[in-house]
């Protein structure tokens, strides 16, 4: 079925648009979207919205006065036209964004997670806060997406759903799907753009909120920009970056601990924000450890990810593979490059790639892609390598291999980090049952997929008392 569906999708063409309720706005400069897997096959075109197609979205926007039963019953039934579509979304994760199969599946499945839990979570005595922005990255393009959207209409507000500039279609046929299910048309609006299309939504004032899913930088930016017009108890819920850690200690299985480096650092290309990018290893177990790490990473199939046996596809796009690249060179100018292979001929594809660094306060920054740091620490000094991975100043996941109990403890009441994994792999969460985020640099918190989500997109007016 994947093999017929791959000749009907590989031929297939996308468009979108913006989908303004007052359509007359909809008309800016278009583009072609590239498979990231293979420059010459086209996606499909986008048009961009412009300055005065955010205008006139903002001012068509109209909160979601549907009793939240009703809502609720819409977001199930989008869930389920979201599953009917598996087929197409699937291609377009493929496609659009070089998803391999696992990946693809497993965002799908979030993202009808998200739809189901929010229809089932957005009943409240508390009302909507008005219009939201809702500005996504390329990394999720429809879990975070239907995350961000789903949560925001389930309290009730209107929505202006901004995609990253790499991903539109993807999200272009989310939002067609769920005007099919019912969300009206001035309730969700869709503005395709790059960054300046994001600022004009957040520097207008018709703008009550925003959640955002991106870097640190942006999410720095648009709250100055908000704090320009709106009142200081406006929602911005950020979710951002982190230069997240695993420590192996000696009492590691290395079996499971080198099974869980490799899907945390590589699968997805490395494009997580949950992603492992700086392993510690006792010493006493380093040499052995590391040549098994090396070994594994060979196993690692990388290439077209229609391929069911492909375990890493390629990065977004040039921009994002020359900044990674950029960075391995340096690193083999210095000696420090454990491990890398050769390069494909074409794609955005950068092999998965082992550099040494001294400690976590060697990288600079987030490295978005396939690219691992490992240093090594004595058993004694464990405490020390908490200090360092939280002096980075993000705190989104961290992960521990051990097989020493206290240790657990110890190191989970000492880091500051969002989410932490206890000798399993440390990418990935459950809608409802583990929700995730991150603190500090990496996002205002609360998680996404859990109970206090909800919350931020809803207004809490004062309670009235009024004597006799
Ligand atoms: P990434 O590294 O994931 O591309 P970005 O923070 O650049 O992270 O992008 C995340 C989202 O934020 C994208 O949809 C992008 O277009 C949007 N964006 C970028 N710059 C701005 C800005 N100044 N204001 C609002 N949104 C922005």
């Amino acid at each position: 079925a994947i093999d017929s569906a791959r000749g009907a999708y590989k031929t297939h063409s996308w468009t979108a648009a913006p989908l303004v309720a007052d359509s007359a706005a909809a008309k800016g400069d278009s583009a072609e979207l590239i498979n990231p897997a293979h420059p010459r096959d086209v996606v499909g075109r986008v048009t961009w919205a412009t300055p005065d197609t955010v205008a006139a979205a903002v001012a068509a926007a109209e909160r979601w006065d549907a009793p939240a039963p009703a809502r609720a019953e819409t977001l199930n039934r989008a869930a389920d036209l979201y599953e009917a579509h598996f087929g197409e979304l699937f291609a377009l994760l493929h496609r659009e964004a070089g998803k391999s199969l696992m990946d693809a599946v497993a965002e799908l499945r979030e993202a009808v997670d998200f739809l189901r839990y929010y229809a089932a979570h957005g009943d409240s005595p508390a009302g909507p806060r008005g219009t939201f922005a809702c500005i996504s990255p390329w990394n999720f393009p429809l879990a975070i997406f239907t995350g961000q959207v789903s949560a925001a209409l389930a309290a009730g507000n209107a929505v202006l759903a901004k995609p990253a500039e790499q991903t539109p279609l993807i999200a272009h046929r989310a939002v067609q799907l769920l005007h099919e299910a019912g969300v009206p048309a001035t309730a969700l609006q869709l503005l395709p753009g790059a960054g300046e299309v994001g600022a004009a939504l957040t520097s207008n004032p018709g703008v009550d909120g925003v959640a955002f899913t991106g870097s640190t930088e942006t999410a720095q930016i648009i709250h100055r920009a908000m704090a320009a017009h709106l009142d200081p108890g406006a929602p911005l819920i950020a979710e951002t970056g982190g230069l997240n850690a695993m420590i192996v200690d000696s009492t590691a299985l290395p079996e499971q601990a080198v099974q869980a480096i490799l899907e945390s650092a590589f699968q997805s290309a490395g494009q997580r924000c949950s992603a492992l990018r700086c392993l510690y290893v006792q010493q006493d177990i380093a040499d052995e450890f590391l040549t098994m790490l090396t070994g594994a990473m060979d196993t690692l199939v990388m290439g077209d990810p229609w391929d069911p046996a492909c375990d890493l596809g390629p990065v977004i796009d040039a921009e994002a593979r020359a900044g990674i690249l950029a960075h391995i060179e340096a690193a083999r100018a210095e000696g420090r490059v454990l491990k890398t292979a050769p390069m494909p001929g074409t794609g955005h594809f950068v092999p998965p790639t082992l550099i040494r660094v001294d400690g976590i306060e060697d990288l600079e920054r987030e490295i978005f892609g396939p690219v691992l740091h490992v240093a090594t620490f004595r058993a004694e000094r464990i405490d020390a390598v908490i200090d360092a991975v939280n002096g980075t100043g993000y705190g989104l996941t961290l992960g521990l291999q051990t097989r020493i109990d206290d240790r657990v403890q110890h190191v989970a009441d000492r880091i500051h980090a969002g989410n932490v994994y206890v000798n399993r792999n440390q990418i990935g969460a459950i809608v409802g049952s583990q929700p995730f985020g991150g603190e500090g640099l990496s996002g205002t918190g609360p998680k996404a997929g859990g109970p206090l989500y909800l919350d931020r997109f809803r207004a809490h007016p004062a309670p009235v008392q009024q004597a006799a």
